[in-house]
């Protein structure tokens, strides 16, 4: 039975053989995602860091400490942390998620993050009991067909189980995308565009919000401010990626 599936899924893979979901060149060993090109090329976010929002901070700077602009004006989340940066090949496969609803990314993206989820899940989990991600107004959602911010919470937090809260927080308006936007445009196209929907869900918790990228923070701290007026402690962001324009 096993020798004709190997053998099946043998002639599968001379067919149509696994392709690296960055560049799409064949790939040479069984069940890898990315090639060995594309992954030496994505830079993970590495201390020193901003001990608050996650941004890298230059190497001569010691160990993670309060960035310049956390400390001028302390975020309204505990802490942010980001995988990468907001570089190819990983803004790629993002993008290819976000916009042409392309699931397939998502084993990469998986494996991109794993590592990251692990060390994540040991230092904040045991503090963090519910998490949410960034919700995208239904319409926009019917038309997307997917929430980026809901698949990339499931492969952050794979044990989250009823801890993963998928509607309890909405997006009330439909707004402009934030890329066409800057500074104060940012915030005021954001502004009480989201609501708590289930407020028992939120009240006196931790939450971890998910989103994919994080640019100016403006839309992750629009949610915090909503989910902190609604009762919860304290709100952790993680994203996949920090564009680092802002570092
Ligand atoms: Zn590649
Ligand atoms: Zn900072």
């Amino acid at each position: 039975m096993n020798f004709w599936k190997e053998w099946a899924d043998g002639c599968v893979e001379m067919i149509f053989p696994s392709r690296c979901s960055c560049c799409r060149l064949g790939l040479p060993r069984k069940g890898q995602v990315i090639c060995s090109d594309c992954l030496s090329t994505i830079h993970y976010l590495q201390s020193p860091l901003c001990s608050c929002c996650g941004r890298g901070l230059p190497d001569s700077s010691g160990g993670d400490h309060l960035c310049g602009f956390c400390l001028r004006q302390p975020p309204v989340y505990a802490r942010a942390r980001a995988v990468v940066r907001y570089e190819e090949p990983v803004s790629h496969l993002l993008h290819l998620l976000k916009y042409a609803a392309d699931s397939s990314t998502l084993p990469a993206l998986a494996h991109v993050i794993e590592p990251f989820a692990y060390d994540l899940a040991q230092e904040f989990r045991p503090a963090v009991d519910r998490i949410i991600p960034v919700p995208l107004f239904p319409r926009r959602l019917k038309k997307r067909g997917l929430n980026q911010s809901l698949l990339l919470a499931r492969i952050f937090f794979p044990q989250a189980g009823a801890a993963l809260l998928v509607d309890a927080m909405i997006r009330t308006r439909d707004t402009p995308p934030q890329t066409t936007l800057d500074g104060a445009a940012r915030r005021k196209n954001l502004r009480a565009a989201f609501a708590v929907r289930y407020p028992d869900a939120v009240y006196g918790r931790r939450i971890f919000l998910v989103d994919d990228v994080l640019t100016t923070g403006t839309t992750v701290s629009e949610c915090a401010k909503t989910l902190l007026a609604a009762g919860a402690v304290e709100v952790y962001v993680v994203t996949v990626a920090r564009v680092s324009e802002y570092d």
